[in-house]
């Protein structure tokens, strides 16, 4: 039995467990070494897929009942028993949806200490450095292989992934068309540099395509599946590339979509290649952290949030994302800097 069937509801499936802590008295020590008070923690859309039923296989494991919910989260150490963290500082961890936590020491060696040489708000290292950001120059840049003069196609267009996607491939010289679920949205995709939008709510991405995309599409980086990835087969050129970065129209869908056009890949030689960004990022960290600040302190590349207030609204902040109610990068601030 799947343990949420459709969108997840925030009163049943949510829980907010307030339990006694005193600070002061709290030790770090071998076992945990860091404790940490959590500032801003980003919202996923994959948080929903590790609410599922164990028996299916993904990259990450499913969530326990009861579990804190893990994500990337950016915190203060604010004890700490290892010299290399010292408190005061601040680190990027999976902490999750609480206000402290104690770092166990099997997983000191994923806890990130920030370097801000250029002095950047702490919610960009969640947020416009963050792991969706990540998602998107990887996707773009290695998994899509992108050259001046092509077009390509992002779905999802004004969140996370999709803001920075668009920007990025405006920056190598491709022609950029997107697509989102409001009006608002389609404002900003025009305001950061989208060569064409349109209002997949307004108008059928079948109707859509075919005019924004006279030359066809080259490379499509998907975000939603479904449909859209459908209609997309339709209207690729010959070698195109799609990006397969995920199907957020089907997360929640009891009955998926199935794909009517699949013999287009044949067709027209299409290559669709799924990522996870953990497994790729490691390659392209040196590259990513050297460029990326640099175009964020610039003020070249855009940013749009969308911050949820309060440990409290981080469930309704993940079922906005999941709804398309979030405008920008979904997080929540769940204590002051
Ligand atoms: P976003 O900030 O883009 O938020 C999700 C957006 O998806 C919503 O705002 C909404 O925008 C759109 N959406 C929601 N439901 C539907 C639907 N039924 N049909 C079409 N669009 C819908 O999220 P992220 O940028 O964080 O994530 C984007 C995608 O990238 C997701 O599929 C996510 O799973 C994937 N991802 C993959 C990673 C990887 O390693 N492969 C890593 C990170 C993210 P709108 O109003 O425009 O419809």
């Amino acid at each position: 039995i799947d343990p949420v069937e459709g969108y997840p509801k925030v009163g049943e499936h949510f829980g907010l467990e307030e339990r006694p802590f005193n600070l002061e008295a709290a030790k770090v020590d071998e076992e945990h070494p860091l404790l940490l008070r959590n500032i801003y923690t980003s919202i996923d859309p994959y948080i929903r897929n590790r609410m599922r039923n164990p028996k299916h296989k993904s990259y990450l494991p499913p969530l326990d009942l009861g579990q804190v919910i893990p994500n990337l989260t950016i915190a203060e150490v604010v004890k700490s028993a290892v010299p290399e963290y010292k408190t005061g500082s601040h680190v990027i961890f999976m902490s999750g949806w609480e206000e402290y936590t104690f770092v166990p020491k099997d997983a000191m060696k994923v806890v990130q200490v920030i370097s801000n040489p250029y002095n950047l708000p702490l919610m960009t290292f969640v947020g416009a450095l963050g792991m969706p950001s990540q998602t998107a120059y990887v996707g773009l840049k290695h998994v899509g292989k992108p050259k001046a003069g092509e077009t390509i196609y992002i779905s999802a267009a004004s969140g996370a992934v999709g803001q920075v996607a668009g920007q990025l491939a405006k920056s190598m010289g491709l022609y950029v068309v997107g697509s989102a679920g409001s009006d608002e949205k389609i404002a900003y995709l025009k305001e950061i540099g989208y060569d064409a939008v349109f209002n997949y709510k307004n108008e059928s991405v079948h109707d859509a395509l075919p005019r924004l995309c006279p030359k066809g599409i080259d490379i499509y980086f998907d975000n939603v599946g479904g449909e859209t990835l459908d209609a997309v087969l339709l209207n690729v050129n010959f070698y195109a590339r799609i990006i397969f970065c995920g199907a957020i129209s089907q997360y929640n869908n009891p009955n998926p979509y199935r794909l009517k056009n699949y013999t287009e890949i044949v067709l027209k030689s299409i290559t669709i290649e799924g990522f996870i960004v953990m497994n790729l990022i490691p390659l392209y960290q040196e590259e990513y952290f050297r460029e990326m600040p640099k175009l964020i302190a610039e003020g070249k590349l855009k940013y749009k949030y969308d911050v949820y207030k309060g440990l409290g609204s981080i469930p309704e902040g993940l079922l906005g994302v999941l709804q398309g109610k979030n405008f920008g990068k979904a997080l929540a601030k769940i204590a002051d800097e």
